[in-house]
């Protein structure tokens, strides 16, 4: 129809995914929509730790190219959307201590610690524990998703927030938009970035459900107090360079609950202030609870589905943010019908089919 705004690209849902993959795919020229049912980055992308976990340990192997890439990718990744955002972001390089009393000789080797514990973070009381270094980084995820949200309004991503798309829209089995509780935008083209709500989506039922992690954020009783991340069994602590920490996170099947439950915080903040008991001290500011999407074999969907002109981006369960940018790159060389950099047949739609 004249005059009727028509788009190369719809993505369904404005996280750190579905964001980065618009800036990706509007540098390749593509005009592209993003549709919001809420504000863009206000879901689990608000809610993570920004731990960017690729040091190998916890990763599943077959992961573990995207992980890599993605770490490799993130200084970079960030410079560019400051740049173009004219926001900071808080990426932070001091690596990771984790607790590993079990660790033998070949993983400690493998690991060392750079300096004596106590040189390294002072007020750990952990003494006798065997902590491993890792050389990860970690990023304030709230300043991740504002930046990516205004480079993408700075080149030119069009957002339709606060409506949710109910159905993909299919004729003679191609793609050609997405309906929402209101209207319809039409495209050959859907990206199903949508989160824990991504199995909610046709026309491909997703085995994906939602799993809940709550999280604590308290002001350190002085700057500094922590520079690395920090991981146990029971919890973990990220410190930013301002004097906030987080202290989480639990891993939780709870439907699509997003309450949070003083009990649970109390116990992460317990198990905080036994690893570091200055924390006895800190203010608490603000607790949550965001909701992860996980899938049956605990990795991401990535790639074509059996409709053409419809893509799957999601199932990043607790490493979105890591994930993000290797993500954003390999889903628009698919989209435009490239050869993606890595291989991404472990994680195709059809192992579900
Ligand atoms: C407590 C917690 C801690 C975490 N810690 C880390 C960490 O340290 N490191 C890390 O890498 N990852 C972490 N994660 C995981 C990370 O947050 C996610 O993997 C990542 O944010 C997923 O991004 P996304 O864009 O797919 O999802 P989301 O950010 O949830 O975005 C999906 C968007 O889709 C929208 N949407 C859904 N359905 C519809 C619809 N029908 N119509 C329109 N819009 C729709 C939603 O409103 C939402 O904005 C953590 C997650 C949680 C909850």
């Amino acid at each position: 129809m004249e005059g009727v705004k028509t788009w190369d690209a719809i993505i369904v849902g404005a996280g750190v995914i579905g964001l980065s993959l618009a800036v990706e795919l509007r540098k390749r020229g593509l005009r592209v929509l993003l549709v919001e049912k809420g504000q863009p980055g206000r879901e689990a992308s608000w809610a993570a730790g920004g731990m960017l976990v690729s040091s190998g340990m916890e990763t599943p192997a077959v992961l573990q190219p995207l992980a890599t890439a993605s770490a490799r990718m993130y200084p970079e990744f960030v410079h560019e959307l400051e740049d173009e955002s004219r926001l900071k972001i808080d990426l932070r390089s001091e690596g990771t201590l984790i607790r590993e009393p079990a660790a033998d000789a070949a993983l400690r080797a493998t690991h060392p610690l750079p300096a004596p514990l106590i040189e390294l973070e002072p007020h750990l009381a952990s003494r006798g524990d065997s902590f491993l270094f890792l050389n990860e980084q970690s990023v304030d995820p709230r300043d991740l998703v504002a930046a990516v949200v205004a480079a993408a309004r700075h080149r030119g991503v069009d957002f339709s927030s606060g409506d949710h798309v109910v159905a993909v829209e299919v004729e003679n089995g191609r793609t050609t938009g997405i309906r929402t509780n209101k209207t319809s935008f039409a495209s050959c083209i859907v990206v199903n970035c949508a989160g824990a709500w991504a199995g909610q989506i046709g026309p491909h039922a997703l085995p994906t459900r939602p799993v809940k992690g709550q999280m604590l954020c308290v002001v350190m009783p002085e700057k500094g107090l922590l520079r690395r991340v920090i991981r146990t069994p029971d919890v973990y602590l990220i410190a930013r360079s301002d004097r906030r920490l987080l202290i989480g996170a639990t891993v939780e099947e709870a439907g699509f609950d997003k309450q949070v439950v003083p009990e649970t915080l109390q116990k992460l903040r317990q198990a905080a202030i036994e690893l570091v008991p200055r924390l006895a001290d800190a203010r608490i500011l603000e607790a949550w609870a965001g909701l992860r999407l996980g899938t049956p074999d605990a990795l991401p969907i990535l790639g074509a589905t059996a409709t053409p002109g419809y893509f799957v981006a999601t199932g990043h369960f607790r490493d979105g943010i890591l994930l993000a940018p290797v993500t954003a790159q390999v889903m628009a060389a698919v989209i435009t019908g490239k050869q993606p950099s890595l291989d991404l047949s472990p994680f195709s739609p059809a192992r579900f089919a």
